[in-house]
């Protein structure tokens, strides 16, 4: 192995933990920092041979589950990256966030289906689904994939594909680090160079109608056509403009695959529908898609949940802003996604844990310095019970929670899913060596 071990003390352990979110604790007994596919062999067999479970970081921005002991495998210094401008596919290491591939595949006229931001990471990132700004034309980053590299619980790496591996390839796109620890990623790009996009932004006066407004022009968008809408209640500090400072801001992100004279048409009745405060919406680079959501960029503690829902009443948008709006007990970011389009559609070779039925999410995220766990907890637990009648699931890849994760992989995915990725992790990880994330426990239930 030419990758370092740490251990709690050592120089450099603490820093090798940092990542994005800073609200999970965890305390390893060894840190591998890998430089390549054979330091995570050799992580995850040192693992086997000492009985320790095992967990893989990349950048930290998904972290959800605290644990103490067993090995973490970190994956930022596996960062290359190629680029087939000919089958217009890529191929990257563990450890590539969005904004590289952005940048490499922009150079042959190509986009990878990255999502809001470009720094998060793109294997647990696409091995989660992958929500994409381009996901209503071109479907789930997971669907793109065409072949695996994943160093699986008996220290063999393997080079899944449909055809040689179908359970496996199934169950890595969704089942995540379940069933082992991802080396490389091949996937599909697409002929992607410039969108029509940027923000609508509204003030606290404005959110009853702007969410209405949002609701229903989303009934006729083309697939052309992806956006959601965030609610944030922006601090009363400088480095927030003047016309948002203190206020609570209702933001429409868009994100439109044709030219910007039918873009400025289509996002008409939104510009129309209340003041607007800022209005970020041009014609821009597909390497400045980061700029759409513009989200903070810095390091923070946050818990988050979601659920799936088939439609978003009024009963609903009122919930919404009930438990989440400018009045409720703990301040809460809201952000509704407009699914359908080609995130519905099925694929010939489909991952698993994806809601494709669902028309809209509805996401609810706090920080965690602003309020305690358990007023999050309450907070959040209310606004999900009120959309509980018209909600058909969740997406593991937006649960940032702290319940067992063995609860969660029972929330996440449908009855008949868990039973198929339950033998599928009995094959491939009996003793459940993966286990210190949202977990799939190995077994086959008897009918
Ligand atoms: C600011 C922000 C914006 C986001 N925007 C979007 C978006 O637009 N669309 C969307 O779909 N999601 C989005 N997400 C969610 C994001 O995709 C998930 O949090 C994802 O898990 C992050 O992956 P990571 O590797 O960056 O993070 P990490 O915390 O390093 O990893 C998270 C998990 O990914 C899995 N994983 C990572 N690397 C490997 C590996 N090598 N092998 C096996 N499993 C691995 C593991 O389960 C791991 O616990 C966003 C998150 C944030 C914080």
């Amino acid at each position: 192995m030419t990758s370092t071990m740490l251990r709690p003390g050592d120089s450099g352990y603490d820093d090798e933990l940092a990542g994005f979110q800073t609200a999970v604790r965890r305390r390893p007994d060894v840190i591998v920092a890998a430089t390549s596919a054979a330091d995570v062999v050799g992580a995850v067999r040192y693992a086997g041979e000492h009985d320790l479970p095992v967990a893989v970081h990349s950048t930290g921005h998904g972290l959800t589950v605290p644990f103490e002991g067993g090995v973490l495998v970190t994956t930022q210094r596996m960062t290359g990256i190629r680029i087939d401008a000919e089958s217009a596919t890529a191929r990257v290491d563990a450890g590539v966030r969005w904004g590289a591939v952005i940048e490499a595949a922009a150079v042959h006229g190509l986009a990878p289906l990255s999502g809001s931001f470009p720094g998060v990471g793109v294997v647990g990132y696409t091995l989660g689904g992958g929500f994409s700004l381009l996901g209503r034309k071109y479907g789930l980053a997971a669907d793109q994939v065409t072949a695996i590299d994943v160093v699986t619980a008996d220290g063999e790496l393997r080079h899944v594909t449909a055809v040689t591996e179908p359970d496996l390839f199934w169950a890595l796109r969704g089942g995540r680090d379940n069933f082992g620890i991802v080396t490389a990623l091949e996937f599909r790009l697409v002929p992607v160079t410039r969108l029509y996009g940027g923000s609508l932004q509204f003030g606290t006066e404005s959110l009853p109608t702007v969410l209405r407004a949002w609701r229903d022009w989303t009934a006729e968008m083309p697939r052309e056509m992806t956006s959601s809408l965030t609610m944030v209640p922006m601090p009363d500090l400088p480095m927030v403009p003047e016309p948002l400072r203190g206020k609570h801001v209702a933001q429409i992100r868009i994100a439109y695959l044709g030219d910007a004279a039918e873009g400025e048409r289509l996002v008409a009745p939104l510009r129309a529908a209340a003041p607007v405060l800022g209005d970020t919406l041009a014609e821009i680079p597909f390497t400045e898609s980061g700029s759409i959501a513009n989200e903070p960029p810095f390091p923070h503690g946050y818990r988050a949940d979601n659920v799936t829902v088939t439609e978003l009443n009024d009963t609903m948008l009122d919930a919404v802003l009930e438990h989440a709006g400018p009045g409720a007990p703990v301040p809460t970011v809201i952000l509704l996604d407009l699914l359908g389009g080609a995130l519905s559609d099925i694929p010939d070779n489909p991952g698993v844990g994806w809601d494709r039925e669902a028309r809209f999410t509805v996401r609810a995220l706090s920080v965690v310095d602003d309020a305690a766990l358990t007023e999050i907890r309450a907070a959040h637990g209310k606004l999900f019970d009120a959309l509980s009648p018209w909600s058909t699931g969740k997406l593991l890849t937006f649960v940032y929670g702290e319940s067992s994760p063995d609860e969660e992989a029972a929330k996440v995915y449908s009855a008949a899913d868990l039973r198929r990725l339950r033998e599928v992790k009995a094959a491939f990880d009996p003793r459940n060596r993966f286990r210190l994330t949202h977990n799939v426990q190995p077994g086959r239930d008897t009918e």
